[in-house]
């Protein structure tokens, strides 16, 4: 017999698979992000995106996981309140599903995630929260070094290349710039650890858009 697993997770993302079944993404708290295959129709109540849940499931054929049972802890139906919330949930999810793999240890990160996502109800904070979770997610990957001065030379920083924080005379290739006030928002959201002070920081549309090639371009 194959040894069961329970553990709690949070699932990304569900793809359609062969008739009833399903193929599931759960970024977990202690297995990193997993694939489960849904066998039966029954267990289709665990399968919708972002549910947080207690998952059984064993070592199926393959690499494949094959769920058992589990049960629904929250179903964050918050986010189905505003589209701009599922949005920002569903970027989270590409973003997670970009960088974790099985076994890659993330409890810090799987925190981070269940935390940010409960925390998704105000109109005004996706593109905050999205900004915020990019720099944590970096950060907590090894990704990015942030500086406030150049690490070549004793200027100030204004530009982030490969993660490295960098000046305009240091720079070569594709490097996001950042203007002296975005710089302080990357170091208040970088350094602030209390929520409330995060959902106060104000980040614009524009800024959201660079710390997302920022994220992108340091993968
Ligand atoms: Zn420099």
């Amino acid at each position: 017999m194959n040894e069961q697993k329970t553990e709690e997770g949070v699932l990304l993302q569900t793809i359609p698979y062969l008739r009833d079944q399903r193929i599931i993404k759960v970024f977990t708290e202690t297995h990193g992000l997993i694939s489960l295959l849904v066998p039966k129709k029954s267990l289709h109540f665990l399968t919708d995106p972002f549910l947080i849940g207690e998952w059984i499931y064993e070592k199926g054929k393959n690499d494949l996981y094959r769920l058992i049972d589990g049960t629904v802890t929250d179903s964050l139906s918050h986010l189905r309140i505003e589209f701009s919330f599922l949005q920002a949930a569903g970027e989270i999810a590409q973003d997670l599903l970009k960088t974790q793999y099985p076994e890659k240890k993330g409890k810090d990160l799987y925190r981070l995630v269940t935390v940010y996502l409960k925390k998704l109800k105000n109109p005004l904070f996706p593109t905050t929260l999205l900004a915020s979770f990019r720099l944590k997610l970096l950060l907590h990957d090894g990704l990015l070094a942030f500086e406030r001065k150049c690490n070549q030379c004793d200027k100030k920083a204004s530009l982030i290349e490969r993660g490295e924080s960098l000046c305009e005379e240091h720079v070569s290739l594709d490097s996001v710039a950042f203007s002296p006030a975005e710089w302080e928002i990357l170091e208040t959201l970088l350094t602030v650890r209390q929520f409330q002070q995060i959902e106060k920081t104000e980040v614009s549309e524009v800024l959201g858009r660079k710390i997302k090639n920022l994220f992108e371009s340091s993968l």
